[in-house]
């Protein structure tokens, strides 16, 4: 932008991340990292008409507020499996990894996100790497590696192993390895801790009402959190994981799935936010229909189910909900899943457009301590974090899922480059785990063949 240039004014229609009807006839003016005004385009201030303002218009376009992705792991490198995830990789080949991902996530049109768990420590450092202006990439929350006991998700191998230095997670033996973790964590600088409170369904297809943690150990993980400042977050599947974490304080409950009306009541009086991250369950039950060899569609069907039977009624009692992809893993992969879960609001727990939308933009700032009064509106004072979109997303949300109908993404203003990354010129051998096949050579001797088995 040349020094000439004051500002930059977006025309469209204004869809400004709050429930307010959208201003069908808007104008957005920002300047430098800022937005400067938001209003009807014919109330539009005289000073920012003149050719000092640079002006993008065009038919048919919406303005909104850049997405909040409030469950990314942005150290996972798309991996395939726990083994995959806890064993390859170096952490250096990780971290590198993770800052060309980074930036995949913000040309998606995601300007913020919340990373729900890491390996090493990762995610902080980029976030850090990120604020500091070494890469592209979105404005990053951060959690550390998640806290598990024997009964939580992530303590994936047989106790006769040590535990992988590379796993997302950190074995807890004690109550005190509780405090001691927490406090480790925050000094290695994460914005909030995250808890195992449920196994995943696939390992447990069968035990809804149980928990990782007992009630004692919740309240007291969310006292010493809270006690220094941090967020404090759960993977709770179950319903009595939901329960006792939201009744101990926790401020936001992943996936609660099986929540029942005493979880829903809890979430209520406690202040939790729920963020489903349902689009890793409903990616991997269509890539069931097209190939064979996914694992769990069953349990996941099952638990889809819940939550579309579930999570409406606590939407609707007044939990808030936040959209989150779990992008990092092999079936979401970075930069191309992080909308769908605005879509699946809107298609499977009948959500409004509208509503899905605030869910990922101003519905999600509450998990941002740091910059959250800045971010997820399109108001006057806050960062220029904003998409322009060819069409209205809400008449089709599934718009935000499509890379060609964004048309501009400026976080702070800066217009960030939308060209895609070239694709990886080469995969190494320790990236990955080693499968000679996935299936059984079998040798028919009555016709000489060979055929494979699962
Ligand atoms: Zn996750």
């Amino acid at each position: 932008m040349s020094d000439s240039v004051h500002g930059t004014v977006l025309l469209g229609k204004v869809i400004d991340g709050s429930l307010n009807p959208p201003i069908e006839r808007g104008a957005v003016v920002f300047e430098g990292e800022s937005i400067a005004w938001v209003g009807p385009e014919p109330a539009l201030p005289e000073r920012y008409a003149g050719p000092d303002y640079r002006r993008i218009a065009g038919a048919g376009r919406s303005i909104m507020p850049g997405l909040i992705d409030a469950h990314t792991h942005v150290a996972f490198g798309e991996a395939r499996s726990e083994e995959e995830l806890a064993l390859y990789t170096p952490v250096e080949y990780r971290t590198l990894k993770a800052a060309w991902n980074a930036k995949k996530i913000l040309q998606a049109g995601v300007t913020s996100a919340f990373d729900a768990a890491t390996t090493y420590n990762i995610a902080q450092n980029l976030r850090d790497a990120i604020d500091a202006g070494l890469f592209p990439g979105p404005r990053f929350a951060v959690s550390g590696r998640q806290l598990t006991t024997h009964q939580g998700l992530e303590d994936s191998f047989p106790n006769e192993m040590a535990f992988p230095p590379g796993q997302a997670a950190v074995l807890i033996k004690s109550r005190d390895d509780f405090i001691e973790a927490i406090r480790y964590q925050v000094k290695d600088r994460v914005d909030a801790i995250k808890v195992s409170g449920s196994n995943d369904n696939l390992i447990t297809p069968d035990s809804l009402d149980n928990s990782a943690i007992s009630d004692e150990e919740y309240a007291l993980i969310a006292a010493e959190c809270h006690r220094l400042g941090r967020l404090c977050t759960v993977h709770a599947r179950t319903r009595d994981s939901v329960l006792g974490a939201a009744r101990a304080g926790f401020d936001v409950i992943f996936h609660a799935s099986h929540i029942d009306e005493a979880g829903i009541e809890a979430c209520l009086a406690g202040g939790a936010v729920i963020t489903p991250t349902l689009t890793l369950l409903v990616n991997l039950i269509e890539a069931g229909e097209v190939m064979a060899g996914v694992s769990g569609i069953d349990a996941f069907k099952r638990e889809v189910e819940a939550a579309v039977a579930n999570l409406p009624k606590a939407f609707r009692a007044g939990v808030p909900f936040l959209c989150g992809s779990e992008s990092g893993w092999s079936p979401v992969p970075y930069g191309e899943w992080h909308a769908r879960e605005l879509a699946i609001f809107v298609e499977l727990l009948g959500f409004s457009p509208l509503e899905a939308i605030h869910c990922a933009t101003l519905g999600a700032t509450g998990v941002f301590r740091r910059f959250g009064e800045k971010i997820g509106k399109l108001e006057a004072g806050r960062h220029a974090d904003i998409l322009v979109l060819d069409g209205d997303p809400t008449a089709d949300i599934r718009l935000l899922m499509d890379r060609n109908k964004i048309l501009h993404v400026f976080k702070g203003g800066e217009d960030v480059d939308l060209t895609p990354p070239p694709p990886r010129k080469k995969e190494w051998y320790f990236e990955r785990h080693k499968i000679f096949l996935n299936g059984r050579l079998h040798y028919d001797p009555a016709t000489r063949g060979r055929f494979i088995t699962p």
